[in-house]
């Protein structure tokens, strides 16, 4: 079956976007996921369609209306799908979420404009209010158009037997280890002499070290989660 991706955006020209090359693209060609852009101004008031107003309270910027985003949610087929609302003030969208939204038929992204959406229909919906990180993105559509191809990569048949899902940052709770390739020597740098050496175990050894290390270094917050599942105190010695 067909996974569903529906954007409900003011912007329907950005889709699919980078999302119609490469991996993610060829995988739309061969029908293993579509992907449709809801134009919210659609749903606009008057003749002006008018999508957004002044803040109550006051303030800087326009807010996107409640009405005419509840109708644009009401136009689209959710089909058990879960409607995502990218924003900063959401928790941090991690590789879980991709997992269950890519083992489900699909996600209906909301995406903002303005200062943001109206808080009354982001309740009434029970949108999922997900941040990609620390920063302000002018729009929604970058955050979808990230949510998406995380999770159709994902998607059976869509990443090759040469690419792996496995061994990923975050599929054990650590960050990858240094990836190495020809030529063994670059730039007067060699490359790990235990990765030319085709004993199988010693690699998978030095590897997994080299996550540890690498994650206690760059992420104290993945690596306090991992040492508190596996009670390690310190990286073992690559
Ligand atoms: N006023 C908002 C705030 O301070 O939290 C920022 C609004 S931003 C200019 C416009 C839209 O971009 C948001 O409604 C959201 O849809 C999207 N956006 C911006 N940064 C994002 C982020 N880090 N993660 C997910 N979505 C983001």
């Amino acid at each position: 079956m067909t996974w569903q991706a529906t954007a409900l955006t003011l912007f329907p020209a950005m889709f699919p976007g980078t999302l119609g090359q490469s991996l993610a693209g060829r995988a739309l060609e061969r029908g293993i996921w579509s992907m449709e852009a809801r134009d919210m101004r659609d749903y606009g008031l008057g003749r002006h369609r008018v999508v957004d107003d002044t803040p109550f309270g006051g303030g800087a910027g326009m807010v996107m209306r409640p009405d005419v985003v509840a109708a644009a949610i009401a136009g689209i087929e959710r089909a058990g799908r879960p409607l995502v609302y990218p924003t900063p003030r959401g928790r941090p969208l991690a590789q879980a979420d991709i997992r269950r939204y890519a083992a489900g038929p699909g996600v209906v992204v909301l995406c903002g404009r303005y200062e943001g959406v109206d808080e009354r229909v982001l309740e009434a919906s029970g949108a999922e209010q997900v941040s990609i990180g620390d920063y302000i993105l002018s729009g929604g559509e970058v955050a979808a158009t990230v949510l998406l191809d995380a999770c159709v990569r994902l998607l059976p048949g869509v990443m090759g037997s040469g690419e792996s899902a496995v061994e990923e940052s975050f599929a054990d709770g650590l960050l990858e280890y240094p990836l190495y390739t020809k030529p063994a020597q670059w730039d007067g740098r060699d490359v790990p002499e235990v990765l030319l050496s085709g004993h199988h175990a010693a690699i998978a050894k030095w590897r997994h070290a080299a996550s540890e290390t690498v994650t206690q270094a760059r992420r104290p917050d993945l690596w306090a989660a991992y040492q508190a599942r596996t009670g390690q105190d310190t990286p073992r010695i690559a």
